[in-house]
């Protein structure tokens, strides 16, 4: 039985739409542009059949491109039988500002197979991956100057690396195939720090908010990340790196963990490693020692927290669980979490949200440099890590002369001289890059948020930065 409040519960295509609406409003674009920008360029659909054990699969998938203002467009690829064409099209819609957000140069793109990953072998698995690629690569829907793919839910490096040997295969002469889809392995053309980008964005999100005493203030918050308590729901790839770098290096407890067969609650703090570890082991939260285990895990949402950490998937809170929620402070590291619904509920409270388009695109911001890695041909630090090594290195001898010319006796501290030394690899530089797109992207929002009245939230203020740099792109090409 459904309730009236589930009955008027937007779509997640609804939800993005009606929450662009808002933005809009506040904002003085030429007649008709608005719904240029908001509208989703196209979608394309394909059934394509695949033998398997012994009969013909039919699977569905879609790549649906919402706004070509800059190309290449950009957007991963969803493997779940969750997946339809409003879904990808919301999807499509949110990388467009997402990418605008943090001033990466591309347009927004999404893709879906429609497809449990668990219910097939990996061989199998790869045959329909290297299928459902070669429909899109024909159509140059994945192509390293128009439309690059990378992971996302149900996808990961392997199936980005079948892509790529697909696409190389079928373009033996593009010398830049490698950039036709990022999230790519290591060994095979990707770069330090993918893989954890997305929960490391959300750090630096959360560590940039608490170094804004008045923005933590509005949360009814204070201090720092240090002792803030936490729930995550989901602790897939992005809810796992989220939880263990808060909990290991900002001093945060992660009180509850929800999953798909239940929540674990301790207010003590629970160990991310020990129950990542379990999950992989037994498939599920449950049995884990260590904490109290509930099946109802939703329910955890509204349990007492400082703050709450949506990391699975869209529309988890919605008009019904809204007005129970008890976080002062959400941070969407999934897609849409929120409904526009729940978000005016969430509002009205005046519950922080740090909106999914800022919160979770440390995903595609280390996408952005793989890519520019992949059209370059070459690792990041290659050429300056010996040079930055050894003039460091002057320094650290020229102090070591003066200690023992000079009459004062004093000394380096005992690691100083390694940390100094060391010049930055891949892996530094690009948390390095990521930790400013974070705080520069944070500061665009808060500055709208703050100096504006008429800008209730920080999801008003990231659409109307996010909506403003793609209107100004289509004004310089003269549309
Ligand atoms: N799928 C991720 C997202 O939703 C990453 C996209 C990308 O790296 O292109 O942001």
């Amino acid at each position: 039985m459904t309730t009236d409040a589930q009955q008027a519960e937007p779509s997640f295509r609804d939800s993005v739409d009606i929450m662009f609406n808002r933005a809009v409003s506040l904002m003085e674009l030429p007649e008709g542009l608005e719904e240029k920008i908001r509208v989703c360029n196209a979608t394309y659909t394909v059934r394509f059949g695949v033998r398997l054990r012994g009969k013909i699969e039919t699977f569905t998938g879609y790549r649906s491109v919402h706004s070509e203002h800059m190309e290449p467009v950009k957007g991963g690829i969803r493997f779940s039988m969750g997946v339809h064409q409003d879904e990808v099209e919301a999807l499509a819609a949110l990388m467009t500002y997402k990418c605008a957000r943090v001033e990466v140069p591309y347009g927004g793109s999404k893709g879906g197979l429609r497809i449990d990953p668990n219910a097939w072998e990996p061989h199998e698995l790869e045959l329909i991956t290297r299928r459902f690629a070669y429909e899109l690569i024909k159509r140059d829907m994945i192509n390293p100057a128009q439309n690059v793919p990378a992971p996302d839910m149900g996808t990961g490096e392997r199936e980005m690396a079948w892509i790529a040997d697909q696409y190389k295969r079928m373009n033996t002469t593009d010398i830049n195939g490698n950039a036709c889809v990022t999230g790519k392995p290591p060994n095979a053309g990707g770069i330090a720090g993918r893989v954890e980008a997305t929960g490391r964005g959300v750090q630096y999100a959360l560590q940039e908010f608490f170094r804004h005493a008045d923005d933590v203030k509005t949360a009814g918050l204070s201090g720092s990340l240090d002792g803030k308590r936490i729930i995550v729901q989901g602790l897939g790839n992005v809810g796992y790196h989220a939880a263990k770098f808060l909990s290991e290096e900002d001093g945060a407890k992660i009180t509850g963990i929800i999953e798909r067969d239940g929540s674990l609650h301790n207010e003590d703090g629970i160990d991310v490693e020990a129950v990542r570890q379990w999950i992989i082991k037994n498939g599920g939260v449950t049995g884990f020692t260590g904490a109290t285990h509930a099946e109802n895990g939703a329910a955890l949402l509204e349990a007492e927290c400082d703050i709450l950490i949506p990391a699975a998937l869209e529309g988890v809170i919605d008009r019904n669980n809204a007005p129970n929620i008890k976080a002062p402070l959400i941070i969407e590291a999934a897609n849409g979490p929120i409904t526009a619904g729940g978000d005016e509920i969430l509002r009205d409270k005046g519950t922080v949200i740090i909106p999914d388009m800022y919160a979770n695109a440390g995903g595609v911001t280390v996408s952005y440099f793989e890519w520019v890695k992949n059209l370059s041909h070459i690792r990041f630090g290659r050429m300056q890590r010996r040079a930055e090594e050894s003039r460091h290195q002057l320094i650290v001898d020229e102090l070591e002369r003066i200690s023992k010319d000079s009459s004062i006796n004093w000394t380096l501290s005992p690691n100083f001289k390694d940390r100094y030394l060391r010049g930055a690899g891949e892996l530094e530089l690009v948390r390095s890059g990521l930790d400013d797109t974070m705080r520069t992207a944070y500061q665009a929002m808060r500055a709208v948020w703050r100096s504006r009245d008429d800008v209730p939230d920080l999801r008003t203020a990231a659409y109307l930065v996010s909506i403003e740099k793609v209107a100004a792109s289509y004004r310089a090409k003269g549309l």
